[in-house]
């Protein structure tokens, strides 16, 4: 059996993150991570890029980029772990049982399927999640001339950007009324919809995909809950993530959707933290457990508990609703805190330009800072973050929020 002081499941930005930070801190301790996939590390949101051939692999490969630069990770790829034996501090995998110290469950999510979607089997049918699906939906891509994408959240609104601009055709089915539902209101995204009107996509809205015609192992058309049918070369499901949770079964971790972790991101067992999608930690406004699906929360995550292995007591800060800063279709936005309004009583300002939009939320005493939306201008946007995430009085610098002229020398007024 292998042994390991330090042992991550999941190579990915949690894990890494992880991994950094136990190695940048204790250079000589020895740290193993174990990924099912048989690439090394990637930049996941990049994964769009490989679909449409801007990028090969080596562009988005994570070690030696950015913040990780530590050299000697022992990172085995291809090695799924089966089980776990908390007792005896093992990991089973496909390539023999690996003994930890410390242990960190990193594996993310996969994608959601719909229960009417789940049976079909043939090629063309893609959710995208990793670079392997990128580069088999790349290669299909070269003789398609359709793709209906089912879901307007952020992964998919990414990939159809990717697959508009190679000439294909793409259609998007919401069911929900509205894109990025998850991210804004209604009112907050006609700039992001205008992006997308102008980009070709057909976005059609309250409508749902009940199933798919296929014809020898080919995709033909998608079918619609009115019974309309979409003819197609490819179909590309995009309805949220699931925590991947399958190989704790019976394991004694405490799972409630995902891994449960602890203020420090330990779980109920000694000695074993979790971080990243696969994670249910705590909302910092609301103090309710929540999983997100966003890699700035999992990198955070992942190093907060880097040091709370090493044996450096620290606090995660928590997770507030949605924290993205992303582009679709070559505008900036992000999206954080609560920003769902409607039928409540927090004061709530927004700001509309025909290139710019802000939705400044504050509690309804008007006296903290509980949400943000800024798309194309999101200059300082790390500031509202930082505001949300404190929960600090914002009195004194309220009309600089509102305005959106706020810069780090000013939160000093917070702190005289
Ligand atoms: C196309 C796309 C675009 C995205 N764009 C954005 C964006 O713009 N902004 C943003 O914030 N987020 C974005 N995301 C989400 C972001 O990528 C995830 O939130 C982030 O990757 C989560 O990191 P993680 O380390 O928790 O898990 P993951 O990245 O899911 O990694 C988990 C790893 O563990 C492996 N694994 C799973 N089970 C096992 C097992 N049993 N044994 C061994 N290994 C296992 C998985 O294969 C995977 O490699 C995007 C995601 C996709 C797919």
């Amino acid at each position: 059996m292998k042994h390991s002081s330090y042992l991550i499941i999941g190579g990915s930005a949690a894990g890494i993150a992880c991994a950094q930070r136990i190695k940048e801190t204790m250079p000589s301790c020895d740290v193993t991570v174990l990924t099912d996939e048989p690439h090394l590390p990637y930049f996941r949101p990049l994964i769009t890029y490989i679909i449409n051939r801007k990028k090969d692999v080596s562009d988005i490969a994570m070690i030696g980029r950015g913040p990780y630069t530590c050299g000697d990770l022992n990172i085995i790829t291809d090695c799924k772990a089966k089980s776990l034996s908390i007792d005896q501090k093992t990991v089973s995998t496909n390539k023999g049982d690996f003994g930890y110290d410390k242990l960190l469950i990193a594996t993310g999510s996969s994608p959601n399927i719909p229960e009417e979607l789940k049976d079909i089997r043939c090629d063309g049918i893609f959710a995208l999640r990793k670079l392997a699906d990128a580069q088999r939906m790349s290669q299909m891509l070269i003789n398609a001339r359709h793709v209906v994408m089912l879901g307007g959240g952020l992964v998919n609104l990414k990939t159809a950007f990717a697959i508009i601009e190679m000439g294909i055709k793409v259609t998007m089915i919401v069911q929900s009324l509205e894109i990025l539902s998850q991210l804004m209101e209604p009112d907050d995204t006609s700039l992001l919809k205008n992006a997308i009107l102008n980009s070709g996509i057909n976005v059609i809205t309250g409508k749902k995909a009940i199933g798919v015609i296929s014809n020898n192992n080919s995709v033909k058309a998608v079918v619609l809950d009115d019974s309309k049918e979409i003819p197609c070369d490819i179909v590309c499901i995009g309805k949220g993530v699931k925590p991947n949770v399958e190989f704790l079964d019976n394991s004694g971790i405490y799972i409630d959707k995902g891994v449960v972790v602890d203020r420090y991101t330990q779980t109920n067992i000694a000695d074993v933290y979790s971080a990243g999608d696969i994670a249910v930690t705590f909302n910092p406004i609301t103090g309710q457990r929540i999983t997100t699906a966003l890699w700035t929360n999992a990198v955070e995550m992942g190093r907060c508990a880097g040091l709370n292995m090493i044996g450096i007591k620290t606090l995660y800060a928590g997770t507030f609703g949605i924290m993205n800063a992303t582009q679709i279709g070559g505008i900036p936005f992000v999206s954080m805190g609560c920003v769902h309004t409607k039928d409540t009583d927090y004061e709530v300002y927004t700001h509309k330009t025909d290139a710019s939009y802000r939705k400044i939320v504050f509690n309804k005493y008007g006296t903290r800072l509980i949400g943000a939306i800024l798309i194309a201008d999101i200059t300082n946007a790390g500031i509202y973050r930082y505001l949300i995430r404190e929960g600090k009085d914002i009195t004194k610098i309220k009309g600089l929020l509102i305005n959106h002229c706020i810069h780090y020398g000013h939160l000093m007024q917070l702190n005289g």
